[in-house]
């Protein structure tokens, strides 16, 4: 393109609030032939609040340790929030935000561990304690099974369940608890419907990206409009930009979309990488597209700019 149409593409962009990282960038994004989003505070609004506390009761580690009697769920509750008072994590603040606000006093925890991608552990009241996914309490020996149905049950409804577990000081080496369950749900955005709809109306694919479990991202594409095939669920957060190299090497370009610190290698390795919103500056600083507002039906409006600028010009 030359420098004019570049202009005014760039200004035509910068008053809908699509901000482009230069001229290249500008021409590139007419060519996008696949959307990926982010879920969390992309296609939702990243807002977590505590939904389902659930007592998962005489959950034994398979008979190695005779179990203790079911403890309350707000006992489940406080345990939870207290392991995961020092994680800075949207799944960890809405867990001790919903503890508070129930009333329960949330304690401090020792030897506080981030397990990214799957969770937390911390001693608490001399007991360690596990709260996250599936993976983090298989990995210590504790079976997540006892609680399969609940997690199903609240997975299928779009939330994030996380497992709680935690290790008697008197346990015989690994000898774990499963104790319950706490679940957050988080809001789908209004337009991520008309957004995906938009997209796919030019011809473009739109897939779902997320480190999440497989049953709560189905839920969200579905409530979108994604088609199941087009769910990479479970992905560790320095697996993303792999995966999104691994669609591209399908032969497709790929814009990525997102808004979390976990983001930016993905976005920096996507043909197209666009920040949105409220993005962090560090996925700011790794796109070439940024969007101003929170409103995903403006990834469309940044390939429109681009395809209209110029077509128009050329
Ligand atoms: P996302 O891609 O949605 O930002 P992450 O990669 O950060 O997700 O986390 C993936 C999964 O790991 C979460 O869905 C959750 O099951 C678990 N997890 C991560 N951090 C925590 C935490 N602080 N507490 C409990 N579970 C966690
Ligand atoms: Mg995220």
């Amino acid at each position: 393109a030359t420098p004019a149409a570049t202009m005014v593409g760039t200004t035509i962009g910068a008053r809908n609030g699509v901000l482009f990282k230069g001229g290249d960038v500008l021409e590139r994004a007419k060519d996008v032939d696949t959307v990926v989003f982010d879920k969390t505070g992309t296609l939702t609004d990243g807002e977590m609040e505590l939904t389902d506390v659930v007592v998962v009761a005489g959950a034994a580690d398979g008979g190695a340790l005779a179990p203790s009697p079911p403890l309350t769920d707000d006992e489940v509750l406080r345990l939870a929030a207290t392991a995961e008072r020092g994680s800075e994590h949207p799944l960890a603040r809405a867990v001790v935000d919903g503890a508070r606000a129930r009333g329960i006093d949330v304690g401090g925890a020792e030897d506080f561990e981030n397990v990214p991608g799957h969770g937390v552990r911390a001693t608490v009241d001399g007991e360690a304690v596990l709260v996250g996914n599936r993976k983090l309490l298989r990995d210590e020996g504790i079976d997540p099974s006892p609680a399969a149905e609940t997690m199903e049950r609240l997975e299928s409804e779009g939330k994030t369940a996380m497992l709680v577990a935690r290790v008697p000081a008197d346990a015989a080496d690994g000898a774990g608890e499963l104790v319950g369950v706490v679940a957050t749900a988080d809001t789908v955005k209004g337009s991520s419907k008309a957004a995906v709809s938009a997209l796919r109306d030019r011809g473009v694919d739109v897939m779902l990206l997320t480190g999440d479990n497989e049953r709560t991202a189905r839920a969200v594409a579905e409530a979108v409009g994604i088609d199941p095939a087009n769910v990479r669920a479970e992905v560790l957060p320095e697996d993303k930009s792999d995966a999104v190299e691994a669609i591209q090497d399908e032969g497709r370009r790929v814009m990525m979309v997102g808004d979390g610190v976990n983001d930016a290698p993905a976005l920096a390795v996507a043909y197209v990488g666009c920040a949105i919103g409220s993005g962090t500056d560090v996925a700011i600083e790794a796109a070439d597209v940024t969007l101003m507002r929170d409103d995903p039906l403006d990834v469309a409006k940044a390939i429109r700019v681009s395809d209209a600028t110029l077509a128009k010009v050329q």
